[in-house]
C-alpha cells in the first residue's frame, strides 16, 4: 500500500547521504520534500504540519552525534516521528475483568467488518480464548449468512435472531448475545453491526443504540484504507456518531495510496489497533506503529 510513499521518503534521504554537515537550508530543503511526498500520499495536512514541525525542529536541534552521521541522525528523527503519528506503543485488546469481554465493530458498509470479525475470532481463538460472534448487521439481506460462513470458516459460533425472531431488532439481538455468552461460556464477544456506504443517521443511531445496550468494553472503528481522502471524515463522524477506544485498517495489500488512514491515529485520537491485509482469515495482525514505520521507510 505505502510503495509509493516508501519511495518518495527513501529517496529524499537517500539525497543527504555522504553530506558532511547539515545546514538549516539543507534541512527544511529535506522537510520541504518529506512534506510533498507526505500530502502525495494523502496524508491529511494537520498531520503534515506536526510532522514537518517535529522533525525540523529535532533535526536542527540535534546534538552532534558520534554514533550516527547526519543523515543518519535525520532518519532517525523521521522514522520517530513516523512511529509517533502512528501511535507510538502498540495497543493491545483489553479485557474485561468479568468475562465476557465485550468488543464492537463499527464502520461503513464495505470497510471489512464481517470478514474482520472472523479474523479477530480466529486470532482470539488461536490464543486460547472462547470467542462468540454476533450477527446484528440486520440491514444487509445477506450479512448474517455472509458472518455465519466466516464463523464456520474461523470455528466460531455464531449467535444471530431465529428467522421470525429479532430479525428487524438488532439491539435485542445484541443484549440476548450476551445471556448466550455468559450460558455458554464465552470469554469474548464480537459484535458486527451494520454499515452504510456513506455516513448515515440512521446507522449511526442503531449503532449508538447496541453501544448502549451492551456497553462495550472496546468499539473498534474499521476503516477501509482505499478509501483515500474520505477516510478522515468518516472517522471523525464515527467518533462523533458512537465513539470508538481503537481503530482496525483493512485493505492493506491495496493499492491505494493509504496516507489518509496513516492519519486517523492523530486526528481521532485513537489508536490503530489492527490491521487487515487481504481476504483470507489469516491476513491479519496487530498493529505496531515501529514496525510500520519501519517498513515505510523501506
Ligand atoms: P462489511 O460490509 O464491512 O462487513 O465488509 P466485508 O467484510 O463484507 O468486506 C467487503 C469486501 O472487502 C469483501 O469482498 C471482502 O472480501 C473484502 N475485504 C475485507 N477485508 C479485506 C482486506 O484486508 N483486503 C482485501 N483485499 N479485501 C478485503
Amino acid at each position: 500500500m505505502f510503495d509509493t510513499l516508501s519511495d518518495r521518503l527513501t529517496s529524499v534521504l537517500t539525497n543527504l547521504r555522504g553530506k558532511g554537515r547539515l545546514s538549516d537550508a539543507d534541512i527544511d530543503a529535506t522537510a520541504r520534500e518529506i512534506r510533498i511526498a507526505l500530502l502525495e500520499a494523502d496524508v491529511a495536512l494537520p498531520v503534515v504540519r506536526n510532522f514537518i514541525k517535529g522533525v525540523k525542529d529535532r533535526a536542527k536541534g540535534a546534538e552532534v552525534s558520534q554514533a550516527l552521521n547526519p543523515a543518519q541522525q535525520v532518519i532517525k528523527i523521521v522514522n520517530e516521528e513516523l512511529v509517533t503519528i502512528l501511535g507510538g506503543e502498540t495497543r493491545r485488546l483489553e479485557y474485561a475483568k468479568n468475562p465476557p469481554t465485550v468488543i464492537m465493530l463499527a464502520g461503513l458498509q464495505g470497510s471489512g467488518k464481517t470478514t474482520l470479525a472472523g479474523k479477530l475470532a480466529k486470532w482470539l481463538a488461536g490464543q486460547g480464548h472462547t470467542p462468540l460472534l454476533v450477527a446484528c448487521d440486520l440491514q444487509r439481506p445477506n450479512a448474517v449468512n455472509q458472518l455465519q460462513v466466516v464463523g464456520e470458516r474461523a470455528g466460531v459460533p455464531v449467535f444471530a435472531p431465529e428467522p421470525g425472531n429479532g430479525v428487524g431488532d438488532p439491539v435485542g439481538v445484541s443484549r440476548r448475545s450476551l445471556d448466550e455468552a455468559r450460558r455458554a461460556q464465552h470469554d469474548v464477544v464480537i459484535v458486527d453491526t451494520a454499515g452504510r456506504l456513506g455516513i448515515d443517521e440512521e446507522m449511526m443511531k442503531q449503532a449508538a443504540d447496541i453501544r448502549d445496550a451492551i456497553t462495550p468494553d472496546e468499539i473498534l472503528f474499521v476503516l477501509d484504507a482505499m478509501i483515500g481522502q474520505d477516510a478522515v471524515n468518516t472517522a471523525e463522524a464515527f467518533r462523533d456518531g458512537v465513539g470508538f477506544s481503537g481503530v482496525v485498517l483493512t485493505k492493506l495489500d491495496g493499492d491505494a495510496r493509504g496516507g489518509a488512514a496513516l492519519s486517523v491515529r492523530e486526528v481521532t485520537g485513537q489508536p490503530i489497533m489492527f490491521a487487515s491485509s487481504g481476504e483470507k482469515l489469516e491476513d491479519f495482525d496487530i498493529f505496531h506503529p515501529d514496525r510500520m514505520a519501519n517498513r515505510i521507510l523501506g
